[in-house]
């Protein structure tokens, strides 16, 4: 038999009781295994293929969207302010009005995006494509990390920033990643292109 897998993306990941009950009606019904990915989605393995347009349409009819190819990553957030004593800011919020930023836009793919409420970077943004860390004063933004065989930490360019620049610098990096790459690419090949809009770290 011949299968496949879907996977549900989980706004901050953030899994709603209907979500969660029709995973586990489903995986019954279909002997299916559920998984839960490094970026907080929900991932059902062992779909076969002959049943995966009928899950998919279960999902889709509960208002979740589905990963796809050029839809703009969810971002990975940490647990944040009111569930963490050191969290400075809600992460869930910061991600949610970075992904409406995007909403309706093709994005090419490989681009992994976190969001931590303070400096010790629990969601591992400082090591993702585009970085947010909350601090004291304000947002840092790391671009261009990266783990994989050859790991490296993103560049920090933009350092206590109010959340408006922010989510503009976000959006100049996105922008420069969508013209340059004619199929698929992590931004860490991209950060040392003389025309990237933030050459240095700071
Ligand atoms: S990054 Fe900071 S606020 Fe977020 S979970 Fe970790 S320690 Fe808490």
């Amino acid at each position: 038999m011949n299968t496949t897998n879907i996977t549900v993306l989980l706004p901050a990941g953030r899994l709603p009781l209907e979500v969660m009950a029709r995973a586990l009606k489903l995986s019954r019904e279909h002997d299916l295994t559920v998984y839960l990915t490094n970026e907080q989605n929900l991932r059902l393995l062992d779909v076969p293929e002959a049943k995966a347009e009928e899950i998919r349409q279960e999902f889709s009819s509960l208002g979740m969207q589905l990963k796809a190819p050029g839809r703009f990553p969810l971002p990975r957030v940490c647990i944040g302010q009111g569930n963490c004593k050191l969290g400075r800011t809600d992460p869930q919020e910061i991600a949610g009005r970075m992904v409406a930023r995007f909403a309706g836009r093709e994005i090419r793919p490989k681009l992994k995006i976190g969001v931590s409420a303070c400096i010790f970077s629990c969601s591992g943004a400082t090591v993702k494509d585009i970085g947010v860390v909350a601090t004291k004063k304000g947002f840092d933004l790391y671009v261009g990390g990266k783990g994989g065989v050859h790991p490296r930490p993103g560049r920090r360019v933009l350092k206590e920033v109010s959340e408006e620049r922010l989510l503009q610098a976000v959006q100049e990096v996105v922008d420069f990643h969508q013209a340059r790459t004619p199929k698929k690419q992590r931004m860490a090949r991209l950060i040392d292109d003389p025309d990237f809009p933030y050459p240095e770290a700071v």
